[in-house]
């Protein structure tokens, strides 16, 4: 794009940031730079870009690191960060081959053996598992907390273990899976700033797969490093498994470094898919939301269903109201809702759809339909599923671009044959 001084949206830079087409020929798209190693011309300009790379010295004037070799930078991966920072206003950005690489780099490089982690439950299954298991194994403290508690009954928590002073991240996930559960990011900031000191500022680092990057941007809300499973609404699809995090410079520094010796980033391969998806991401957002908003409503007075969970249907006068209108700029995709019964019945009209594919996974541009708890959240124990509402009768959908009055007829169809 031409130089200009006028601020464009996010949507408008997804087709041109960080790419020059007279660089490659004219090409209007950027090619896959299918290569792990790149030329330097002679072996000064090598040892220059090395210098950067090793934090030798420091960079002159609008020096940019060379491209040297694939696991530490290339030009699609390169080209994707930048484009993906611009959703979060994020200082810098990280690809990874997918949402658990991205997160579990992160836990890696902010917690150590003996220090205390805090995080809002629930999580995504892998995170859950890598957060209780492995986590666990290094000998980190874990402490959790959930939608309903307040900001001072998490502070009484955290003060309960007597590792305040070894708490060294905070990690949330807002709206929750499956229920649409949501964490109040700038309550959860508060107790960050808390148990900050001069020399630690304690991070915030918040997973924003459900809603982001376009009806949610947890750093206006004080998160410090925003994570994404890209295979959902970013890649959009369910063609690849991709993972983001985007954050501000020092911390996005520590990730990226981390990353360089795990050797987990993005291929240029699932680079380039990923740019692909990134121009039509708002649009697509943007339909299935509407779509999940018709389809939501019409559920909700159905003789055969007990109860809808949108974010487009919450109550007014409730603290989960208050927080969507303060936190979020759209309800997003995913509905989920109790039919009357218990499996049998749920599974009947699952088994009865005909538009959804009965897949886990979400956020592509076709509807998925599946059942939590014996699917998603299967290994989930029957008393906390109970807790977290997660009963046998319980169905979400991840509402596609599909027409949206031939899914209603879908639902309608399905739910007769209960
Ligand atoms: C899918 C998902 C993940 C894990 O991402 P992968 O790309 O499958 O590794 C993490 N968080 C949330 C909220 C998810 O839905």
């Amino acid at each position: 794009m031409k130089k200009t001084n006028h601020k464009m949206h996010p949507e408008t830079h997804m087709t041109s940031l960080g790419y020059d087409p007279f660089l490659s020929e004219g090409s209007v798209k950027s090619p896959i730079f299918q290569t792990s190693t790149f030329a330097f011309k002679s072996a000064a300009e090598g040892k220059a870009f090395f210098e950067l790379a090793y934090g030798l010295r420091d960079a002159k004037n609008g020096e940019q690191m060379g491209l040297i070799y694939s696991r530490l930078n290339n030009p699609n991966l390169q080209i994707l960060e930048e484009r993906l920072a611009v959703w979060d206003s994020a200082d810098d950005c990280a690809v990874f081959e997918s949402g658990m690489a991205a997160i579990s780099t992160v836990l890696l490089e902010f917690l150590k053996p003996g220090d205390l982690f805090l995080f809002g439950n629930p999580v995504y299954g892998g995170t859950s598992y890598f957060i209780n298991h492995i986590l666990t194994g290094f000998g980190v403290h874990v402490v959790s907390f959930t939608a309903d508690h307040t900001k001072e009954e998490i502070i009484d928590l955290v003060e309960k273990t007597g590792l305040q002073n070894r708490l060294k991240a905070i990690y949330v996930e807002t709206p929750g899976n499956p229920t649409n559960a949501m964490i109040d990011i700038e309550m959860t900031k508060e107790i960050a700033e808390y148990f900050s000191t001069e020399e630690f500022k304690l991070p915030l680092v918040v997973d924003n797969t459900f809603l982001g990057p376009v009806f949610q941007h947890p750093m206006d809300h004080g998160a410090d490093l925003v994570v994404y499973s890209a295979t959902k609404y970013i890649g959009g699809h369910s063609d690849i498994i991709a993972g983001v995090v985007s954050g501000k410079a020092d911390l996005m520094a520590r990730v990226k470094g981390l990353r360089t010796f795990l050797g987990n980033m993005a291929s240029p391969w699932t680079s380039w898919l990923l740019m692909r998806s990134l121009e039509t991401l708002k649009i697509r957002m943007e339909k299935q939301s509407f779509n999940a908003q018709k389809i939501a409503q019409h559920l909700l007075n159905h003789p055969k269903i007990e109860k809808v969970s949108y974010l487009g249907l919450l109550d007014e006068g409730t603290r989960q109201k208050e927080i969507f209108d303060r936190q979020c700029l759209g309800p997003g995709g995913m509905v989920s809702f109790y039919v009357k019964g218990g499996e049998k019945e749920a599974f009947k009209f699952i088994d009865s759809t005909i538009i959804p594919k009965v897949a886990v996974s979400l956020g592509s541009t076709e509807s998925l339909i599946q059942h939590p708890a014996t699917m998603t959240h299967a290994e989930i124990p029957l008393e906390e599923k109970k807790y977290l509402n997660i009963t046998a009768n319980l169905v979400r959908l991840s509402v596609g671009v599909e027409n949206y009055e031939d899914l209603i007829w879908d639902m309608e169809q399905a739910l007769d044959k209960i």
